[in-house]
């Protein structure tokens, strides 16, 4: 379900974070969906960890058909439905989690992480799920570790719920002290075939350890202290990277790995942190950068010079604009973002063309207005307003796609911008 938050007052307001783009902050009506998504591809990446939702028959039906292109016979996410049977008091509601809780655990001795994911309902914000963990943390202990954190469509949007889930792992990090070496922590959900590709290459560059957040499994834990640098591999992840900051773990400034650019200049950040040679980063980058800028060429052939306007939804915008505009050379008319970390984005505002204009947050009825009367030849959105553009004539893509669809790296550069030609090709064969 997209959740809809109206809020009375809007205001519009240019405000210049970089010296040469426009940046638009507009409040009002806005279509996305809520942070329980994340749980569609967050339940995949750690393999022995389970996503307890706690909420109504919506978020049940958001998270099922969200993920319903795949049949599990043993699914690692499920809705504990509170009705109105469990408005009879806050002990009965405890109780009841509690038994839902020790059931789903006795029925499934392989998990090892659990998360109790928050949601809207009002029922649910009258629970301390943060007590219900701790609680059910000690009964469990060592043989499941309990977690929880907030996916509500009140408190986030779509991508924020892995970074909500991501920062609730941050504190039981194992610590690691001044005297380790140093090391790379690559934080934000990746394929595991693009994680497996990164690994190879941080290998080959000499860049070691390297670890992931999320890992792939429960156990494996990635250690933080002082002489830990990350490197974000997604743009959404603002309270993530600061609770690694406040474990004293430094941030890389970079860009994101989408496109060949993207990818090499982020490869670099954590080369030149790490003082790798720059004529070995070369020699180890060549040939993964030659695939990608053949195969992203082949559909800048068909793409260069097409208009497109990007609706805010997955805080992708940003970086997949770039890659829009430099490398395949596209017209970007508007980029929505609902929100812009001004320190995270920074190298890529750096590099937007400056006609660009950047909206942050979004009131949907004047965003409509602006995108029908510039009328692009291909509009990125949320599901929710696909159908309607579709109606009117535009071309659209759905932005969870990009979530969903391995895109970063080197060997995913051709598919991403794949991607993004499809609508079009497929709309010129229906036209012929
Ligand atoms: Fe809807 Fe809120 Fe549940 Fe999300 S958390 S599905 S917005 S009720």
């Amino acid at each position: 379900m997209n959740a809809l938050a109206p809020i009375d007052q809007r205001d519009i307001v240019p405000a210049g974070a970089c010296a040469s783009t426009q940046i638009f902050q507009e409040k009002g009506q806005r279509e996305v969906f809520c942070g329980l998504t994340g749980i569609v591809w967050l339940h995949r990446k750690i393999q022995d960890a389970f996503f307890l939702v706690v909420g109504s028959r919506t978020c049940a039906h958001l998270i099922q058909s969200a993920a319903g292109v795949m049949i599990f016979a043993e699914p690692r996410f499920a809705t504990a439905i509170l009705d109105e049977r469990d408005l009879a008091g806050i002990t009965d509601i405890d109780d009841e989690l509690d038994r839902v809780i020790t059931q789903l655990l006795q029925r499934r001795p392989e998990i090892k992480l659990l998360f109790l994911v928050g949601s809207c309902p009002s029922e649910v914000i009258k629970i301390d799920l943060k007590r219900a963990a701790a609680r059910q943390s000690q009964i469990h202990t060592p043989r499941v570790r309990i977690l929880n954190y907030s996916g509500s469509g009140i408190e986030t949007t779509f991508t924020q719920g892995e970074d909500a889930c991501l920062a609730s792992l941050v504190p039981g990090l194992p610590f690691e002290g001044a005297d380790a070496p140093q090391s790379l922590l690559v934080v934000g959900a990746l394929a595991d075939i693009v994680e497996d590709q990164f690994i190879r290459l941080f290998d080959e560059l000499g860049i070691a350890p390297v670890r992931f957040l999320p890992m792939r499994r429960a156990a494996d834990l990635p250690a933080v202290g002082p002489n830990t640098l990350f490197l974000l591999a997604q743009p959404f992840l603002a309270d993530t990277a600061q609770a690694l900051e406040e474990r004293g773990a430094k941030r890389i400034d970079a860009n994101f790995p989408l496109g060949e650019e993207g990818t090499t200049l982020w490869l670099q950040a954590a080369a030149s942190a790490f003082g790798i040679a720059p004529d070995h980063f070369d020699r180890v980058t060549a040939p993964g950068r030659s695939r990608a800028n053949q195969a992203v060429a082949r559909q800048r052939q068909i793409i260069a010079g097409k208009s497109i306007f990007l609706f805010p939804d997955s805080q992708l915008e940003l970086p997949l604009a770039r890659f829009l505009s430099r490398e395949l050379e596209m017209e970007i008319i508007e980029v929505g973002t609902p929100y812009l970390h001004r320190q995270h984005h920074g190298p890529e505002l750096a590099l937007l063309p400056p006609s660009i204009r950047i909206n942050e947050g979004q009131h949907v009825e004047d965003q409509l207005d602006r995108c029908r009367a510039a009328k692009p030849d291909l509009v990125i959105c949320g599901l929710g307003l696909a159908n309607p553009l579709e109606a009117e004539g535009l071309t659209t893509k759905w932005s969870i796609e990009l979530l969903f669809t391995p895109i970063q790296g080197y060997e995913q550069a051709g598919d991403l911008a794949e991607l993004i030609t499809r609508p079009l090709t497929r709309r010129t064969r229906l036209e012929v």
